[in-house]
């Protein structure tokens, strides 16, 4: 990019005229400092219009993990391992110990905390973080940081930890599935040492999965301030020469049930602000849906339990008896809203996957706690939200069915609270 802008500031002003409808695009918005900027039409597009040109995104994934293979053969690097917490264990990348290898130094980045609700305790959150992580094969954490790329939230601490281990001689690796964060992360680091220069530069973050397709580095004197280095001087540092911090394309799990949604489903779906958790007084007999995505059944159990839900789709409480009707109506009628998405014609409907059992007769025993009405399990439809299930007696149990499209994508996990 910076190739480009160089070689665009220098040709006269007719040649500018040729060269955007070679590919590149100026910025529409006039950046703060910034005259203009120069985007490849892909990134203007995904930045602009949310959108990828000339394929679907579902084209791009990278579903091998091969590619992070290499860094077993790297020495001493440095790994920033990011996850979603609103999609956790589900975007973790599993058994990364054994890919990456461990002889690195690893910081584990907990994304998107402001999703959360303020009221969480970060050091619960983050035995609870450490105990799935061990779990899915990745032991090797030095440190956990509860972060949001969007607002900022610690990353000056996460800057100062780096800045600590850190040698001269070490790069940084930026890891994760797609859609954690990666991008927006880098420019947070970058946006906090704006006061160094880096605040000019910004990679393409977006909400569909799978846009970043190739390894690229940055050099790591760009972050130089935001490292903690030369603060003062602004003046980088020679042996930061040549090093770089490497964003990578990220994976995108087979099981993800984003995978079939197109653009404009998944902006309904990704959250990008708080979510307000909705609890429910949840009866037998009764079953709760997630639009057109998720379903759970109370199947079996004497009494009313509590639920929690988590998630941007509208939820809606019906009998498990509607529920099926509901969903067998969908290919013949576009009028259930509520069902939405997969959004749009008839077309579309017919053409999603159907909405099928995934858990069957799962069983939660109420525990015993001061807090009789404890959550005691989330069921997580990864990247779409989750809901908790509490209020069960204790040593009472109670039984579930649970659904979401072909199958996929459901997993449990216990709450740390
Ligand atoms: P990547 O695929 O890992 O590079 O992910 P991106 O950086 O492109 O981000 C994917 C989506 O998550 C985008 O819609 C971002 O706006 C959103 N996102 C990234 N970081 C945060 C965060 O800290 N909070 C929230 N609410 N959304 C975020």
């Amino acid at each position: 990019k910076h190739e480009i802008e160089d070689a665009i500031d220098n040709l006269s002003q007719d040649l500018k005229g040729l060269m955007y409808p070679l590919g590149y695009s100026k910025s529409t918005r006039k950046t703060r400092d910034k005259e203009e900027t120069i985007f490849c039409q892909r990134c203007y597009n995904l930045r602009y219009h949310n959108k990828i040109i000339n394929s679907s995104w579902q084209d791009t994934l990278t579903l091998d993990k091969s590619f992070l293979q290499f860094l077993q053969k790297k020495q001493n690097s440095i790994i920033l391992t990011v996850i979603d917490i609103f999609d956790f264990p589900g975007s973790l990348t599993k058994d990364l110990d054994q890919l990456i290898g461990r002889h690195h130094s690893n910081i584990l980045i907990a994304n998107k905390i402001d999703l959360l609700p303020k009221d969480i305790d970060p050091i619960r959150i983050k035995m609870w973080l450490k105990e799935h992580c061990s779990m899915y094969g990745l032991n090797n954490i030095q440190e956990i940081f509860l972060c949001s790329a969007k607002k900022n939230w610690n990353i000056k601490e996460l800057c100062n930890e780096i800045s600590r281990i850190r040698n001269y001689n070490d790069d940084i690796y930026l890891i994760g599935n797609t859609n954690v964060g990666k991008s927006e992360l880098i420019n947070s680091l970058l946006r906090t040492c704006a006061y160094h220069g880096g605040g000019n530069y910004k990679v393409t973050s977006s909400h569909i999965p799978g846009t970043t397709v190739n390894m690229f580095g940055l050099p790591l004197d760009l972050f130089n301030d935001a490292l903690g280095k030369n603060v003062k001087g602004m003046i980088f540092n020679e042996k930061d020469d040549g090093r770089f911090l490497f964003d990578t394309p990220g994976i995108v799990g087979e099981n993800q049930i984003l995978s079939y949604l197109n653009q404009e489903e998944l902006k309904m779906v990704i959250p990008q602000r708080n979510i307000l958790p909705l609890t429910f007084e949840f009866k037998p007999g009764k079953s709760l849906l997630f639009g057109g995505l998720g379903r759970i059944d109370y199947k079996e159990g004497n009494k009313p339990i509590r639920i929690t839900v988590f998630s941007k789709l509208i939820s809606h409480i019906t009998s498990i008896e509607k529920a099926n009707d509901f969903y067998e109506q969908l290919s013949s009628c576009d009028e259930n809203h509520f069902l939405e998405p997969p959004i749009g014609s008839i077309d579309r409907l017919k053409q999603f996957p159907r909405i099928i059992k995934c858990k069957r007769d799962l069983k939660v025993i109420g525990e015993c706690h001061p807090k009789k009405s404890k959550c005691i399990l989330d069921v997580v439809w990864g990247g779409i939200g989750w809901c908790s299930i509490g209020g069960v007696r204790d040593g009472e149990s109670v039984i579930f069915d649970v659904w979401s499209p072909d199958g996929k994508g459901v997993y449990t996990r216990h709450v740390p609270l």
